[in-house]
């Protein structure tokens, strides 16, 4: 028997399962408060940085010339061609030795402090050398071709704020403030299982009317690539008995992730065990292709909680519906402040026929140029086909009063 008040199908559309992720990923973010480790810089990135970074000095330090040329004070060379004696040269690296005087100049290379007195660089395609003088061929004004010191930040200022994800230009920002070691959150642990009585793990010889498990792996890539440690679970079978016993391997962890077994159909038991563990659940499905019957969960654990999706075994829907519900979860476990889902706006490289009613995702390859990106579906055979996938470098996302779209129509592509 079902209450009224709680209705057998949460089914719901793209964007309302999107904001429950996202409180959930709040409250997620506030229930764990991962462990931290220290690691040298290289080795932390992809990690999520449990420390706040502050500049140990001003940048930059000095007054940076952005420009090869000669320094000198703008108020000389108002007016052109002007005639200057080069006191000094200040190679990167040097510090310089003389504040410049009142038609004097100072050959300087790109990186040098510029040396007291001046306010702007000629570059020196602008100017001409006789001996110890230059002629200024072009008028410069205050403040050219040199970055102020301190304008990029301030000595004290945070330039590294905790829950940040460690990029290659985090790793840039910590270096340039001599950090060679990053207090980073520990790694979520997430379980991963298929279902399924088809399937046969990776070195096994398939039956004919068998397949490989490929959505463990894909998933643990997925984790991976987000930061967090797979755990790989055997196969369940699609028996009670079997799930049960694997939910409760699975629920040790900060996640738990299976695939398979979520749809309508006799063997499908996942819901059903989810339920009978006292799962408080989100939602059931959502109106998106592929990916329909996705469920997000909770499942009581002894003291804890633990989240729980239950992803569609379909080989896409499980790839999707990862990037698009696990991933921010994941994030906020992991002690990331939030993020936005990867998305631009391509052309349309050719018409196409979109069946409306749900969010779709179509893979797709992006291409063009930084004049304009463009994007080209990939002819595929539904969310099992991995072959397509496999060419595929983002999806096209169609809203779902969506029914037509033209070559050079701009379209919203997910890049994952
Ligand atoms: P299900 O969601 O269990 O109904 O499975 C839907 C489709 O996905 C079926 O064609 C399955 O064979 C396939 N599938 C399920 N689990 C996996 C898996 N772990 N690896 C590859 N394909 C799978
Ligand atoms: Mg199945």
């Amino acid at each position: 028997m079902v209450s009224a008040a709680e209705p057998a199908e949460k089914v719901f559309s793209f964007e309302e399962c999107s904001r429950i992720v996202a409180t959930q990923a709040h409250e997620a973010a506030h229930s764990r408060v991962p462990a931290t480790e220290c690691l040298a810089l290289l080795e932390s990135l992809g990690r999520i940085l449990a420390e706040e970074l502050r500049a140990d000095r001003d940048f930059p330090p000095f007054r940076r010339a952005t420009r090869d040329g000669f320094a000198c004070r703008a108020e000389d060379v108002s007016r052109v061609p002007a005639l200057l004696r080069i006191v000094e040269e200040i190679p990167a690296g040097a510090n310089p030795i003389k504040a410049l005087a009142r038609g004097e100049a100072a050959e300087i290379m790109t990186g040098a402090p510029l040396p007291p007195g001046a306010d702007c660089v000629v570059m020196v395609e602008y100017t001409e050398r006789l001996a110890d003088q230059v002629k200024i061929l072009r008028a410069a004004t205050s403040g050219e071709n040199f970055v102020a010191a301190g304008s990029e930040g301030k000595r004290g200022d945070v330039v590294l704020n905790r829950g940040t994800r460690i990029t290659y230009a985090v790793i840039a920002m910590a270096a340039a403030i001599g950090a060679q070691k990053l207090e980073v959150m520990k790694r979520p642990t997430v379980a991963v299982l298929a279902t399924g009585n088809e399937l046969v793990e990776i070195g096994e010889q398939p039956a004919t009317h068998e397949i490989r498990n490929s959505n463990t792996y894909s998933v643990g890539a997925q984790v991976l690539a987000a930061g967090a440690t797979p755990v790989l679970l055997p196969i369940a079978r699609d028996s009670r008995e079997q799930i049960k016993g694997s939910l409760f391997a699975g629920l040790q962890h900060d996640l738990l992730l299976i695939t398979g077994g979520v749809s309508v159909g006799k063997y499908d038991l996942v819901e059903e065990m989810l339920k009978e563990q006292g799962a408080e659940l989100f939602f059931t499905g959502a109106l998106i292709q592929p990916g329909k019957p996705t469920v997000f969960a909770r499942v009581p654990q002894g003291k804890r909680s633990v989240y729980c999706f239950g992803l569609p075994g379909n080989p896409i829907s499980t790839m999707v519906t990862f990037e698009i519900f696990v991933r921010p979860i994941l994030h906020a476990l992991a002690g990331g402040t939030p993020e936005h889902l990867p998305l631009a706006q391509a052309k349309l490289e050719e018409e196409m026929k979109v069946k409306p009613g749900l969010t779709r995702f179509l893979p797709a390859r992006l291409g063009g140029d930084i004049h304009g990106p463009s994007v080209k579906p990939i002819a595929w055979r539904g969310s099992g086909d991995i072959v397509a996938r496999s060419a595929a470098n983002c999806y096209i996302v169609t809203p779902p009063d969506c029914t037509q779209l033209r070559a050079g129509d701009m379209v919203t592509v997910l890049l994952t």
